[in-house]
């Protein structure tokens, strides 16, 4: 069977990775692709985005099922697209990835199925967003109402930080049609938790759980990031903490949709915060898996990868059970030279082992270049280990990053810390 994943980041790497590990795989396409991508032999990039010239690539190749990695395309119909041609795709239409595309359409959807999120308004109008935070004072939460790449939410600790937040987003207008309208919600305290399932419009398949970590710096500081990275699965997510989550926010979430004439298909990513009494709430939905959490959640993942999107794809997600490796997965994001701001191009990359089953490299920004590996984007690596417990999975990941060298190389040395604590 042939198989195409859409996208170029470590998610896609590692989605790839996994698939290509079936025996039932006769060629995973990668389109476009990264370096890592191109260096494995299992895998083919190919060298097309637009979504028409992908339905085209698919129908000449042949190819069984396309997984798509991230938003955009999600957002722009591609799955619309390839259906309205009979292909085969896991991802939300359109219409159903305003779960992530649209923070309003996200929160009134919540409000109107019950879901617990935190209290918010949106507005369009800056006099009315300014009266609005004076009224509630700060700690409290900005957020752009489009897709903005992770820059679009400002956690605003002062009335200043938040009046200044309104200001840009919606006086300057800096994020363009995904800042004309604005969410203000409550702060919420407590601890983020990556809660991701599967689901073919009907059947829910929960996948291990993951925590990110958000900031560039140790002990979460610095400024936020795409994720520096991930590990799974994450304690806090107990058992009876997961039964809760499936009970309050993902089935009601997943039923809400179809009750509103929107069934949602794909990966469906819940972001929590849990608070210190243990009560769950959804700080934001993702239409897709999350990078880097894919990254440990795959190097976890034991079931045959093709034939669990066989049956999203065909709605029996009901009869699949999914098997775990038993270990803890700690992934470490390695970033260029001056992410996340203007991260640095063209440096060349060595030390890369090969992989072990105890540790796995996936690339993100890294590109062929005359014979050399070299950075290409924010996110260059994550760099996955596992082992019997959060410390030992962190001994094995360290250990090949402490191997790999480029200039400048910005990365996390505490991943997993709060597995630790628990
Ligand atoms: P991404 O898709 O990159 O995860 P995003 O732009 O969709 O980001 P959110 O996930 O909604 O944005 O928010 C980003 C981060 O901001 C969250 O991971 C969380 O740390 C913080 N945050 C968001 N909403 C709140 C809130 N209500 N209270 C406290 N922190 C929040």
């Amino acid at each position: 069977m042939k198989i195409l994943v859409v996208g170029s980041g470590g998610r896609e790497h590692a989605l790839a990775w996994k698939l290509a590990q079936s025996e039932r795989i006769q060629m995973v396409y990668v389109a476009p692709g990264n370096g890592g991508t191109a260096r494995d032999i299992r895998l083919v990039n190919v060298d097309l985005t637009d979504p028409e010239q992908l339905a085209e690539f698919v129908q000449r190749e042949g190819i069984a099922l396309t997984v798509v990695g991230p938003e955009t395309p999600l957002a722009a119909g591609i799955v619309n697209l390839f259906r309205g041609r009979g292909l085969k795709i896991f991802g939300p239409t359109k219409e159903a990835a305003q779960l992530e595309s649209s923070k309003d359409f996200a929160k009134a959807f919540m409000q109107r199925h019950g879901i617990p999120t935190a209290t918010y308004q949106t507005f369009s109008d800056v006099a009315q967003a300014h009266a609005y935070i004076d009224a509630n004072g700060a700690p409290i939460v900005i957020k752009a109402d489009g897709l903005a790449a992770g820059k679009g939410v400002v956690v605003a600790m002062t009335l200043e930080e938040a009046h200044q937040a309104v200001d840009h987003m919606l006086a300057d207008n800096r994020f363009g049609d995904a800042g004309a309208r604005i969410v203000i919600e409550e702060f919420l305290a407590g601890e983020e938790a990556s809660f991701i399932v599967m689901c073919d419009g009907k059947n829910i398949l929960a996948l291990a759980t993951s925590q990110d970590h958000k900031r560039l710096k140790d002990a979460d500081e610095g400024p936020n990031t795409g994720g520096m990275g991930a590990y799974s699965p994450a304690p806090i997510v107990t058992p009876a903490m997961h039964a809760r989550v499936m009970r309050e926010i993902i089935n009601p979430t997943i039923n809400g949709m179809a009750k509103d004439g929107i069934p949602f298909t794909g990966f469906l990513y819940a972001g929590l915060m849990i608070d210190d009494k243990g009560n769950p709430k959804t700080l934001e939905f993702n239409c897709r898996m999350g990078d880097p959490e894919t990254q440990p959640i795959m190097a976890r993942l034991k079931s045959d990868l093709v034939t669990v999107m066989e049956h999203a794809v065909n709605g029996t997600l009901d009869t699949v059970e999914l098997e775990w490796d038993r270990r803890t997965a700690v992934g470490v994001v390695m970033a260029a030279a001056g992410y996340p701001d203007d991260p640095r191009k063209s440096d060349v990359i060595d030390g890369i082992p090969a992989e072990t089953p105890e540790c796995v490299t996936f690339h993100a920004g890294t590109q062929q270049a005359g014979g050399k590996l070299v950075t290409s984007g924010g996110r260059v690596l994550c760099v996955v280990g596992l082992g019997d417990s959060v410390k030992m999975a962190q001994k094995q990941a360290y250990e090949t990053v402490d191997k790999i060298h480029f200039n400048g190389a910005q990365f996390r040395r505490d991943i997993g810390w709060r597995g630790l604590k628990h």
